[in-house]
């Protein structure tokens, strides 16, 4: 699949992307549409998919349907499910890639170390693990999702058994027969406890926060359905648009009514009516705050899984963990040969912001730290000139598929590189004031959000409670917003202008 790792890089690039998941490759597509064939996507693994490479775990899966979670320019008429697994996501990914002819531009194995703006030469300064270059753009696609989080619990790496996070699944690991215990209870979570459940002798899951699950209505797709989709045309961009329609449904509750989310929590304490008997654990998966809060989760397996004989769900908290098992706070004791750590990601923290240096001559990591995480449309970040993010603060999202949103955020740098082209414009870069606005008004909406009010703690908040992560209206509104760059919204620096800084920046620079 992958290009050849050791083809050296060139000594300079026009645009430089980092990460080749869906993001990276839906830009390469559009750049290569767009007749800007002079970049390079640099990728530190070994192929394309990006999370869909690496959360190989078992039962993993989409939870928005596939006719959405795919590219509007290349939709798949192959899909054998409503919601894809893993692998089909990850063959499709892989073919859109060969069949684009984008490749060739794609360097695998290359991670991006250090990157710095270079005021003078206005240019950034790039360097990776195979070498130094020079790039007029910076696009970051590296995603929210794709640094693993571990647990800060005493005594975890003093555990002898095997231990592993969810999206670093040991495919060598054989479960069959043993004591296998789970920690936590998010998305990763109840897609795997139902499989391992088949072939652990015991396992034990450690909730820390009930999640909301509710059904999945996830069918294979029939061999009329599939015959429609290849041979019909409009037929799968039918099932799309009411699938996207249906999804923009939930914005309202989530928003800012989220009492309208009523028929989701009865649908969910369906769920665990009917999948547990128990009264006392039906108590204990119960959730104590407004659904929405955290994300919803879909299941059909994952409560009837808990009230097996040989799963325990433990809500008591890990006290630590021991070299044979896990102790928790009331005492007890319980021995495990194998550690699932389902515990997330670092998504507020993005990893690549402490390699980015802007022109102050900060990391995006300081700056963020000091001010808050924010961006410019999810785009672009001041201080930081010819910078872009693909899945960049609060383009999250809760409901819906997370491909749209990626397509709006190209569009948006397709037309930016259009106009400094066309413009002949050597750096743009969001006025503080236009940057300032744009997120007090994401946060004066996130007052009324259910992630804000439903009492719950999640990983859309960073550590000052802000919410950074989502984007709080319909992606119909997002699209609208990206759909062109807005030069007026930015400082622009001319080709051969000898003092290209300007007032404001020099006031800060000084
Ligand atoms: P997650 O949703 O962040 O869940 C992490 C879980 O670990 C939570 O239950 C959390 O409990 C628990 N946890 C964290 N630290 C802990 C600790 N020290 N002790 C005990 N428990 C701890 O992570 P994820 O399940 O990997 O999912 C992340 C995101 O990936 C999802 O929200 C979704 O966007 C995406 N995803 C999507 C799919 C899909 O499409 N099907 C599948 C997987 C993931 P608390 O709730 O108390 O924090």
């Amino acid at each position: 699949m992958t290009s050849a790792p050791s083809r050296p890089l060139p000594q300079h690039v026009h645009t430089f992307v980092v990460g080749a998941g869906f993001a990276g490759l839906a830009l390469a597509i559009k750049l290569d549409e767009a007749g800007e064939r002079n970049y390079l996507v640099a990728e530190r693994g070994d192929d394309v998919g990006g999370t869909w490479r690496d959360n190989t775990y078992p039962g993993a899966a989409c939870d928005v349907p596939s006719q959405l979670y795919s590219y509007s320019f290349a939709l798949n008429p192959t899909w054998s499910r409503s919601f894809s697994p893993q692998a089909e996501i990850q063959v499709y990914i892989q073919r859109v890639a060969r069949e684009s002819g984008v490749l060739d531009r794609f360097r695998f194995g290359v991670e991006v170390e250090h990157a710095q703006w270079d005021e003078e030469a206005r240019r950034w300064r790039i360097r990776t693990s195979r070498g130094s270059l020079t790039a007029d753009v910076l696009v970051a696609a590296t995603g929210a999702l794709s640094e693993p989080r571990l647990p800060d619990i005493d005594g975890i790496d003093s555990f002898g058994g095997e231990v592993f996070h969810s999206a670093q699944w040991d495919h060598d690991a054989d479960l069959t027969g043993k004591r296998v215990a789970v920690i936590g209870t998010g998305a990763s979570a109840i897609q795997i406890v139902p499989e391992i459940a088949q072939t652990a002798a015991h396992l034990d899951v450690y909730q820390r926060t009930a999640p909301w699950v509710i059904p999945r209505h996830d069918r294979a797709y029939t061999a009329l359905e599939r015959f429609g989709f290849r041979h019909i045309p409009g037929l799968q961009r039918l099932y799309r648009t009411a699938i996207y329609w249906g999804r923009e449904c939930y914005v309202p509750a989530f928003a800012f009514r989220p009492e309208l989310a009523l028929p989701a929590r009865l649908l969910a304490r369906a769920n665990i009516a009917r999948g547990i008997a128990d009264p006392e654990l039906r108590r204990r998966v119960t959730p104590s705050y407004a659904i929405g809060c955290k994300r919803i989760l879909i299941s059909n397996t994952y409560y009837p899984t808990l009230a097996q004989d040989h799963v325990d769900l433990v809500t008591d908290r890990i006290a630590k963990v021991t070299p044979s098992g896990i102790v928790t706070e009331d005492g007890t004791e319980r021995e495990v040969d194998v550690l699932v750590v389902a515990t997330g990601f670092n998504t507020t923290d993005m990893p690549i912001a402490h390699q980015v240096v802007g022109r102050r001559g900060t990391t995006l990591a300081q700056e963020w730290a000091e001010d808050g995480v924010a961006a410019y449309k999810g785009a672009t970040v001041h201080g930081f000139p010819n910078l872009f993010f693909l899945i960049g603060p609060n383009t999250g999202l809760g409901h819906s598929s997370m491909v749209f949103m990626i397509e709006s955020q190209v569009a948006y740098v397709i037309d930016a590189l259009r106009t400094m082209r066309e413009d002949d414009l050597v750096a743009v870069e969001p006025k503080r004031g236009e940057q300032e606005a744009w997120n007090a008004d994401l946060q004066r909406r996130m007052r009324r959000t259910v992630w804000n009010t439903g009492g719950c703690s999640s990983w859309y908040l960073d550590d000052h409670g802000r919410n950074v992560t989502l984007w709080p209206r319909a992606t119909f509104t997002f699209r609208r917003l990206t759909r062109a760059f807005d030069p007026g919204a930015y400082h622009l620096v001319p080709a051969h202008e000898p003092s290209p800084v300007p007032a404001e920046l020099q006031e800060l620079n000084a």
